[in-house]
């Protein structure tokens, strides 16, 4: 029995055959970035600033704001930090930005969609987040969460482009976006798709729902096809697609994710090591072969079932 506790990662993700996959972290607080260090992530594949706005009655000026991300991408010099911008609503309400009257707030005004009403607040996020890239080394990706069709992703990139963020992108978590990655990838840098709200949205099952823990899963294959339709979107246009939903850190899921093309894994860092263990183990065409028998799976059992049985180096991880 090996010893309990995370497994060691330290270096660069790759599949048995050499491909490289980016693992990175999810972080959402300097603790939490001095964890993703810590377990040896490549860098931060989501970086959720909600911490900074949480529990708020008035927007953090920008000064504040610029302290707050310093923090996080001072322990990041030289690597990758996507840093989101404010996903207030829903599961997450902001009394500066969002109602409180919305009768369908997973539905309703969230993400990237308060800043129709609050573009200014945006505008202050990305102010803020422009001067701690440039007085941190860090390699400083932005991306905006809720995205649904080409127009927003245009938009959201010029306003990162006129402040001098120079890399730019979406998450995929709208069903629309993925069908039509390749109209909304093309306005932006890379895409990152969050698994947590595109299995809330492609099962129409709310995602704090216990009672609907069993639709709730990334397994079901008609979210796999809406991830391989992104990361094939992503493609047309040379555009890496990311994974930053807790599917990415399910050490059977990650080689089908791979396999669908996906090029970045980035999850909770006690994950990295599993997840590295199981793509070191896996050649990129048994990837590509796990998840044409997922997407092709009746139900998320039966995808999930066949491909365990296909991944014998699980019984290693404990
Ligand atoms: C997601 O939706 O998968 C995601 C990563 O974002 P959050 O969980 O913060 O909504
Ligand atoms: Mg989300």
């Amino acid at each position: 029995d090996r010893p309990r506790g995370p497994r060691a990662f330290d270096g660069q993700g790759r599949t048995a055959d050499g491909v490289r996959v980016q693992l990175l972290a999810n972080v959402a607080d300097p603790a939490g970035a001095a964890a993703a260090v810590e377990a040896g992530a490549e860098g931060v594949g989501l970086f959720r600033t909600e911490f900074c706005f949480l529990g708020r009655t008035e927007e953090p000026d920008v000064d504040e704001q610029v302290a707050a991300y310093r923090a996080v991408l001072a322990a990041f010099a030289g690597r990758k930090v996507v840093i989101r911008t404010l996903d207030a609503g829903a599961d997450k309400p902001l009394p500066f930005v969002t109602a409180d009257d919305e009768p369908n707030p997973a539905l309703g005004v969230r993400g990237l969609r308060t800043a129709v009403r609050h573009p200014e607040v945006l505008g202050r996020q990305l102010d803020a987040i422009a001067r701690a890239a440039a007085a941190e080394g860090a390699d400083v990706w932005v991306m905006a969460p809720m995205v649904a069709t080409p127009d927003e992703a245009q938009e959201f990139a010029a306003a990162c482009r006129e402040r001098g963020l120079v890399t730019a992108g979406v998450m995929i978590e709208v069903p629309a976006a993925a069908l039509q990655a390749r109209w909304v990838l093309e306005q932006v840098d890379f895409g990152s798709i969050g698994t947590n709200d595109l299995t809330q949205y492609t099962m129409a099952a709310d995602r704090e729902a216990a009672d609907l823990a069993a639709l709730s899963t990334p397994w079901q294959p008609a979210v796999l096809s809406l991830v391989g339709a992104a990361c094939a979107g992503g493609a047309e246009h040379g555009r890496p697609v990311g994974v930053c939903g807790e599917a990415a850190a399910d050490p059977a899921l990650a080689p089908v994710l791979v396999g669908l093309g996906v090029a970045s894994l980035s999850m909770t860092p006690r994950a990295l090591g599993d997840v590295a263990a199981v793509l070191a183990a896996t050649t990129s065409e048994q990837c590509a072969e796990l998840a044409r028998i997922a997407v092709a799976a009746p139900t998320a059992a039966a995808a999930r079932d066949a491909v365990r049985a296909r991944l014998p180096v699980l019984e290693e991880l404990g």
